[in-house]
C-alpha cells in the first residue's frame, strides 16, 4: 500500500466521527496528500471524492485523464469532455453516495464549492471542511513525509553552504544577484522551485521581516538575514541565517545575534511532547526580552511546515496545541531594530518521543 492510499484509509475510518460520509476535493494539498496528484485548481472542475467506505473515485477534464492516472493509486478515474461540462457525471457520483453531510476542501474556489451544494441530491444534506478530517491527519506526519521534509532540508542546507563559501565575494553584489544565486545553488542540489519568496535583507533591509530582495548592494558590515525554501517531492524547506560577509557588523549587531541564538536554543530545548506551543515560544521570547529587545521581535517564533509552508501548529504566545511525536514546525525568534538591520536565525524541527530533531544543520554564527 502506498503512503497516499494508506492516509485514505485513515481518512475513510474517521469521517464516520466527524458525522460526515465523504471528502470532496480540488486540486491542492489535501488533494495531494491523498492521492499523489500534483495540481493547480482551473476553471474545469476537477475532484477526489473520498466516501466514508467503499474506494474513493476521481472526476476529471478528459484532457487531464492520463495525467491523474499516472499519478495516483486511484483506479476510478471518471472523466467530462468541454461540450458536456462536468455535472453530468458528477451528479451521478453524489446519486450513488447521496451524502447528508459533505467536506469540503479548504481552499476550493467558492463557485465549485456553491455549485456541488446545488447538485446534492439530499435536499437537508449539508456541508463542512475537509481540515476537520485531515488537519489533525497532516499535523502528525508520517515516515514518509519526514523523509521527504529531511530531503528538503539538506537542499537547503548545502544551498547555504554554498552562500558561506561566497566569503567576501557577495561584497558588491545585489540582493537580488544573491537570491538568484541561492535559487540556482537550490536547484542545483535537487530542489524544485521556491517554496516561497527568497528573502535577502541587507543592512536595515534585514529589518522587514518579509523583505522581497532588490537592488540594494552588500557592503562590508551589513548583516544580511537570508531566508529561503524549496521543495523535493511537494515538501518544502524554510530556513534563515543572518550573516555578515565581510568587514565589521554595527556594535549591537553581536549581541543582538548572540541573543537570538540563545533564544533559538531555548526555543528547540523546550520541544517534547506534551508541552504546549505557548510554552516554546515563552523560551524564545523571555530571553528577548530579558535582553531589552521584546518589542522588536514582531512576529511568532515559527509556524507548522508540511505541504504547506505555513501550517498548523503555530507557535505563538499563548498557544495551546500540546506537541506530539510527528509535528513539524520552524522555530524563528528574530529582532528587527529599524533603520539598522534584523537578525533572524529559524530552523525546522520535528517533535521525537522524547525531544526534538532539527532538520537544519548548518553553522547559525554569523562569521563564515
Ligand atoms: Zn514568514
Ligand atoms: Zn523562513
Ligand atoms: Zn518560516
Amino acid at each position: 500500500m502506498t503512503p497516499f492510499e494508506r492516509r485514505t484509509r485513515r481518512a475513510q475510518s474517521r469521517l464516520d466521527a466527524a458525522g460526515a460520509d465523504a471528502l470532496a476535493l480540488s486540486p491542492g494539498r489535501d488533494c495531494y496528500y491523498l492521492s499523489g496528484v500534483e495540481a493547480e485548481q482551473s476553471d474545469r472542475l476537477q475532484l477526489l471524492v473520498v466516501p466514508a467506505e467503499g474506494d474513493p473515485t476521481f472526476v476529471v477534464p478528459t484532457l487531464e485523464a492520463d495525467a491523474v492516472r499516472t499519478a495516483t493509486w486511484v483506479e476510478d478515474v471518471r472523466t467530462w469532455n468541454d461540450d458536456e461540462g462536468p455535472w453530468p457525471t458528477l451528479e451521478s457520483l453524489l446519486e450513488e453516495l447521496s451524502p447528508s453531510r459533505l467536506l469540503l476542501a479548504d481552499r476550493m474556489w467558492t463557485r465549485f464549492s456553491l455549485a456541488l451544494r446545488e447538485h446534492l441530491p439530499d435536499p437537508d444534506a449539508s456541508v463542512g471542511l475537509a481540515s476537520e478530517v485531515l488537519g489533525p491527519m497532516r499535523r502528525l506526519k508520517d515516515d514518509a513525509e519526514l523523509e521527504t521534509l529531511r530531503a528538503a532540508a539538506d537542499v537547503a542546507d548545502a544551498a547555504m553552504r554554498d552562500v558561506r563559501a561566497l566569503g567576501t565575494d557577495a561584497v558588491g553584489t545585489t540582493e537580488a544577484d544573491l537570491a538568484a544565486y541561492v535559487e540556482e545553488r537550490l536547484a542545483a542540489h535537487g530542489g524544485s522551485g521556491v517554496a516561497f519568496e527568497t528573502i535577502v535583507g541587507a543592512g536595515a533591509n534585514g529589518a522587514d521581516p518579509h523583505h522581497a530582495s532588490g537592488d540594494r548592494e552588500i557592503r562590508p558590515g551589513d548583516p544580511v538575514v537570508l531566508d529561503f525554501g524549496t521543495r523535493v517531492d511537494a515538501y518544502p524547506s524554510d530556513q534563515t541565517r543572518t550573516v555578515v560577509f565581510d568587514g565589521d557588523p554595527p556594535g549591537a549587531f553581536r549581541r543582538v545575534h548572540e541573543v537570538v541564538r540563545k533564544a533559538q536554543e531555548r526555543a528547540v530545548a523546550a520541544v517534547e511532547p506534551g508541552v504546549r506551543t505557548g510554552a516554546v515560544d515563552r523560551a524564545a521570547r523571555s530571553v528577548i526580552e530579558d535582553a531589552g529587545y521584546g518589542e522588536r521581535f514582531v512576529h511568532r517564533t515559527g509556524h507548522g511546515v508540511g505541504l504547506d509552508v505555513h501550517e498548523e501548529p503555530n507557535v505563538v504566545a499563548g498557544g495551546e496545541t500540546e506537541l506530539a511525536p510527528g509535528m513539524v514546525f520552524s522555530v524563528e525568534p528574530g529582532v528587527y531594530l529599524p533603520d539598522r538591520f534584523g537578525v533572524r536565525i529559524e530552523d525546522v524541527v520535528v517533535v521525537t518521543e522524547d525531544g526534538a530533531e532539527r532538520l537544519n544543520r548548518t553553522d547559525r554564527g554569523w562569521r563564515l
